[in-house]
């Protein structure tokens, strides 16, 4: 695309969760319209957006109706079907590029994937019966067993802390009996994320890292700047330019590290979309991951990714939400609610931003 999409332009977003609300809000700053394609119907972006498509991801109508009125397609969420983002892209822009979506789909797929770009990951082999499970913990003296698709937030996961020989029996139908890639437990002493967009004249711009603590295998805060030391920095910052520059990627991508005793990072997983961990930007950045991804996708120019301060973001988990008042007294904090009125456990509800300095 040359040239930048002018106000009043249509950007199409598939999935209608909260990083597509907050698309639809950084989009609308620049005078932007959107339409949000999502199956489920009261959906935090489709309160935002200017037009909201009820649709599944393969309702071959409504993605009639997207190409039509839409003038570029983005997502937000990664388990769009490949099929569906490859059929808009025939028609107009679609970013970040179809090829990204379908590597982050499937593990086994985004860890070969990352070994041949250079990339380091944690051990792995892919696991399709009782006998590969049991050759595979034998090998790794134990492992983390995950489906290769479709899981998130440690959904679809288990955990064997040695190569005991029973415990794993059974273990391929209890996950469903679908493909599985088992990987080495990796010893890790933190683990960072960052957050780096590509514009589609081949410039990047990376957010500093932040450093991530996991419940429940479901993200609970990000503090910034990591602990991490300067030759850490230096890896994650070009294993993300590597990534971006290898996919022709266009837009902001999350990618998430170990951090090994020694300060090498292996890659955990990355996401072809605005991430959980780049929330921090909102409050601590002139530009936000939002508004960064926006830029790309719309051909404008990338936004600077300074941090003014130093700042720890929590996700607001089910009834944590009910925190809501108390956290609005305190000053030098962002909140950030996302119309969810259906508490439930586990369901992220919003997030907040502390800023705690510089
Ligand atoms: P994932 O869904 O792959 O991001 O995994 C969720 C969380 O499980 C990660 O953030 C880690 O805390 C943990 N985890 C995942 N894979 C491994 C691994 N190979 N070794 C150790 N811990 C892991």
């Amino acid at each position: 695309m040359s040239d930048p999409l002018p106000q009043g332009a249509t950007i199409g977003i598939l999935g209608g969760g909260q990083l597509g609300r907050m698309l639809a809000m950084a989009a609308a700053k620049f005078g932007y319209r959107t339409m949000v394609l999502d199956p489920a119907a009261d959906s935090p972006a489709a309160q935002v957006a200017n037009e909201f498509v009820h649709a599944a991801y393969d309702n071959t109508p409504a993605l009639r109706k997207l190409s039509e009125r839409c003038d570029v397609i983005t997502y937000e969420f990664e388990n769009v079907p490949v099929a569906t983002v490859a059929s808009l892209s025939e028609q107009l822009p679609v970013f970040p590029p179809p090829e990204a979506l379908e590597s982050a789909q499937d593990r086994l797929a985004e860890k070969i994937f990352l070994n041949s770009a250079g990339i380091s990951t944690a051990p792995f082999m892919s696991v399709d019966n009782d006998d590969d499970l049991a050759r595979g913990l034998a090998r790794f003296s134990g492992g983390v067993l995950k489906t290769r698709r479709m899981g998130y937030d440690g959904k679809g996961q288990r955990v064997f802390r040695s190569a005991d020989t029973t415990a794993h029996e059974g273990a391929f139908s209890q996950m469903g009996g679908v493909p599985l890639i088992l990987e080495a437990l990796v010893p890790f002493r933190r683990e960072v994320s960052i957050i780096a967009a590509r514009a589609a004249d081949g410039s990047i711009a990376v957010y500093d890292p932040a450093e991530n603590e996991h419940r429940d295998g479901v993200l609970y805060r990000s503090a910034v700047p990591a602990n991490i030391e300067t030759k850490t920095r230096t890896a994650v910052d070009q294993a993300a330019t590597d990534i971006l520059t290898s996919l022709h990627y266009v837009g902001v991508l999350g990618v998430e590290f170990f951090v090994l005793d020694s300060g090498k990072v292996l890659v955990n997983e990355i996401a072809p979309r605005v991430h959980n961990s780049g929330h921090w930007t909102e409050a601590a950045c002139t530009v936000s991951q939002f508004e960064q991804h926006i830029r790309a996708v719309a051909g404008l120019p990338l936004g600077d990714t300074n941090r003014h301060s130093d700042c720890v973001m929590e996700n607001l988990i089910g009834d944590e939400v009910l925190r809501a008042p108390d956290l609005l007294a305190e000053p030098d904090l962002m909140l950030h609610l996302y119309g969810k009125t259906d508490i439930r456990p586990g369901r992220k509800m919003g997030h907040f931003t502390r800023l705690t300095g510089n």
